[in-house]
């Protein structure tokens, strides 16, 4: 029997347990970094499957690596695994399947890693939806010694790995001075008037960006009474861009805007980072094409199968600028409906996601198994890699 064979038939022996997980933390969803049982769970069920489970990682709580390493040498396999919910909407955006995905191709890996030689990790990745783990996890250094780092993602149809724009997370807080609006206006300094001349300045500056340049804020807070002067005002915004080089400059822009607005309204300006800064993705073309190949292998068409897009930000985007990374979309849902609405949560806990989760879980892994059989592959993907990293920095 060849590999694939064994992969497939390792998955489809434990295919129950993988939809009951799947469908427990479907159950029970939880925020992100407190994805107790959920992380729990997976690991009951890696260490069940013979991996060795270390947790925490970093500190965050609910972060693991499992590891399974073959006495024969080999590439390392990095599989990753998202397992937190929405506010309000629990499971919409179908992590309860992601997690599972890989999961199961990892289990379907190690069935012949012995053979084949390597290393089969999971790494289970918190919040997602917020301050995304695998950043830090990035950031330390956990993903350097990986040859490839895979994940897929829920979706109602199939699309390829595409790429996702950086993003900063820009907090503006003004500090003036509070005083009576009509009775003493001129002993008041004003830091909804810096807040707003911030605004206006973005406005004016958007004209100079490119057009894949996006900055989006909201006033959080504009003053108490339209008859105080406010003395503290702030505004958040979401900065991206094509790249994190390009968004540097950008973002420095968009602070050198609210200084200047601080200043004409006389106002100290603090600036903070709200949420977690995400880099952008980069899909490895080489990597992309050999899972690509993998679902037209497992019976999907091609032409079902769209070119990938831009998807806003992910944290995968920070992995993917430290090792070989693909992020595609898989059909679990027959019926047309966006990630994060109800409709694609009820969906997502239906037969036909479940299948959709297996049939994810077997073209992961007998990805990994092409590039760890193909040295050749490996050597491409390698190369690809070693591209954009002399290109980048
Ligand atoms: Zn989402
Ligand atoms: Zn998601």
């Amino acid at each position: 029997m060849d590999f694939k064979q064994s992969i497939q038939q390792t998955i489809e022996q434990h295919a129950q347990r993988f939809k009951d997980i799947s469908l427990f933390i479907g159950a029970n969803p939880e925020l992100g970094n407190e994805e107790f049982l959920a992380a729990a769970r997976l690991k009951e069920e890696l260490v069940f499957h013979g991996f060795e489970v270390q947790a925490p990682v970093l500190g965050i709580e609910t972060a693991f690596i499992a590891t399974y390493k073959a006495a024969k040498p080999g590439p390392i396999i990095a599989f990753l695994a998202e397992y937190d919910a929405l506010k309000g909407l629990g499971h919409a955006c179908g992590h309860h399947l992601i997690c599972m995905m890989s999961t199961g191709a990892a289990v379907g890996l190690k069935s012949v890693i012995d053979e084949i030689g390597g290393e089969v990790r999971i790494y289970g990745t918190p919040a997602e939806e917020t301050c995304g783990a695998k950043v830090p996890m990035a950031a330390a250094g956990l993903f350097d010694d990986c040859d490839i780092a895979l994940m897929t993602h829920p979706y109602d149809h199939y699309e390829k790995s595409g790429k996702s724009l950086a993003m900063d997370a820009v907090q503006f807080e003004f500090f003036g001075q509070s005083a009576h609006a009509a009775a003493s206006p001129h002993e008041g300094i004003n830091a909804l008037d810096a807040v707003i001349q911030t605004f206006n300045g973005i406005n004016a500056f958007r004209q100079q960006v490119k057009s894949t340049v996006r900055i989006h804020g909201i006033i959080n807070h504009g003053g108490q009474a339209a008859n105080i002067i406010p003395d503290y005002a702030s505004a958040q915004f979401y900065v991206r861009a094509a790249t994190r080089h390009e968004l540097n400059t950008l973002t420095r822009r968009v602070i050198q805007i609210a200084e200047g607005a601080a200043l004409q309204a006389g106002c100290r300006l603090e600036t903070s980072n709200y949420e977690t800064s995400y880099d952008e993705m980069v899909t490895n073309r080489a990597l992309s094409d050999t899972f690509t190949a993998n679902l037209v292998q497992a019976g999907i068409a091609l032409e079902d199968i769209t070119e990938g897009e831009d998807h806003g930000s992910m944290d995968i985007g920070n992995v993917s600028l430290h090792c070989p990374a693909i992020h595609p979309y898989i059909q679990v849902i027959d019926e047309k409906h966006a990630l994060h609405t109800p409709e694609f949560r009820d969906l997502a806990m239906q037969d036909r996601a479940m299948e959709g989760m297996l049939l994810a879980a077997r073209t992961l892994a007998w990805t990994a198994c092409d590039v760890i059989t193909n040295p050749e592959l490996l050597a491409q993907i390698k190369e690809e890699f070693a591209l954009l990293k002399n290109g980048t920095s």
